[in-house]
């Protein structure tokens, strides 16, 4: 038989949340050992489950769910996300401009393949949430990364996007609340990167799966309501509000100025017709989850649970000679600072790889958020806050000898 390859068109491709670190892992579990996996934000590993009332309403409608809905989603999720996004202040949106998707991710991918062409370029944060700069660059796209600064809260360094614009430049996507910075834009700094899609014409992705996952009371604002006049897609979803992942629950919502987006829009019907329909009895429960109060606030409260995991990995952090993190205010991760040269560290997935083998513990480095440096690394905060202590009380003893 002759030998099957890949597509080229995944040869740049790279993805490394389940990649080479998540399979030394699995072999190591499978020679009987005990792996904390703190590498994929599912809270259901954690003991976090969905709401009851969710979980009920999927038994409830499960005969109805039987057959495809319209690709764009069922009336009663349509209308659903069309209140939000009215709650959220997102401007000229009806209800042909959302789209439900399996996961925010398909909407991603679909959103990307339906826009871009072989050298098109595409402003991507760095560090991101991976699955922007893999899905893009499979689409024939060229990722242009642009800096999220930690000295400056991890705020996007308005200064480096602006220097990366060129001819080519179709699109720039921000992730607010951000993964895997917890950090949250300032409604200035939103309004600075309107400015600089408006003057340059470029169409605005923000994924904002984590806009309700807010620590200690804090805001996300939609850039989207900032940018009437500029064509925006705003991604969201219930896998992490509403602890759902497995129930692939996701939209997007087209905003502002479509005048020009027509053949855009069209090739985005076109991919969303292809793929049918997302998941109906996930779209059933739509309505209802966002309506009314959000159990998961109550978890990002002071003396919640995820409150006190993150202040518990950010404090330990602050303890270990070596480390320092910039404190999330968003989302269930840190993303905390190695001193490389303290370590002579020059390959982060070395140092994950060995901090895997020697402590059972699974994290990502940075390079798999295609930060460039070999300094950092992401932790996810999801399990109980003595897991979580114990976890860095581990880091702690790695580092105290480890030396690349
Ligand atoms: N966007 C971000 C920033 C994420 O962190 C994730 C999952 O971790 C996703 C999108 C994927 O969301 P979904 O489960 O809706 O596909």
């Amino acid at each position: 038989m002759k030998t099957i390859k890949k597509s080229d068109r995944l040869g740049n491709v790279h993805y490394e949340l389940r990649g080479p670190l998540a399979e030394e892992a699995y072999r190591m579990e499978q020679n009987g050992e005990t792996i904390l996996k703190l590498n994929i934000g599912n809270p259901y590993s954690f003991g976090f489950t969905a709401p009851d009332a969710q979980l009920n309403k999927l038994g409830e409608n499960a005969r109805n769910s039987q057959g495809y809905s319209e690709s764009h989603g069922i009336d009663s999720a349509i209308e659903a996300i069309l209140r939000y996004a009215e709650q959220k202040g997102i401007p000229n949106v009806t209800a042909t401009d959302i789209y439900t998707g399996n996961g925010a991710s398909e909407l991603i991918q679909i959103s990307l393949d339906a826009l871009l062409n072989p050298g098109d370029e595409i402003l991507i944060p760095t560090p991101d949430y991976p699955l922007w700069t893999a899905a893009a660059t499979f689409s024939g796209g060229k990722v242009v990364h642009y800096l999220c600064d930690e000295q400056s809260s991890w705020y996007p360094d308005l200064d480096d996007i602006e220097s990366k614009i060129t001819y080519k430049t179709k699109a720039i996507v921000i992730i607010n609340p951000n993964n895997p910075t917890g950090a949250i834009y300032p409604r200035e700094i939103l309004e600075k990167i309107v400015d600089i899609a408006r003057r340059h014409d470029l169409i605005i992705f923000s994924d904002e799966i984590y806009d309700r996952l807010v620590l200690d009371g804090e805001k996300a604002t939609s850039i989207a309501s900032l940018a009437p006049d500029v064509f925006c897609i705003t991604m969201n979803g219930l896998s992490k509000s509403h602890m759902l992942c497995g129930y692939r629950i996701g939209w997007m919502v087209l905003s502002g100025n479509k005048e020009g987006a027509s053949d855009y829009i069209d090739g985005i019907n076109m991919l969303t017709n292809m793929r049918l329909c997302s998941n109906v009895p996930g779209q059933q429960i739509i309505a209802s989850a966002l309506s009314g109060k959000q159990r998961a606030e109550e978890y990002f409260l002071p003396g919640g649970r995820i409150y006190e995991q993150n202040r518990i990995v950010c404090d330990k952090i602050s303890d270990i000679p070596g480390l320092s993190v910039v404190n999330p205010k968003a989302a269930f991760y840190a993303f905390p600072k190695l001193d490389i040269k303290r370590f002579n560290i020059t390959d982060d997935s070395l140092f994950a790889m060995d901090f895997l083998k020697q402590k059972k513990v699974l994290i990502i480095p940075g390079s798999g958020f295609n930060w460039q440096m070999p300094d950092h690394f992401r932790i996810v905060c999801l399990p109980d806050a003595s897991v979580m202590a114990d976890a860095m009380d581990r880091l702690g003893d790695f580092l105290e000898d480890y030396h690349q």
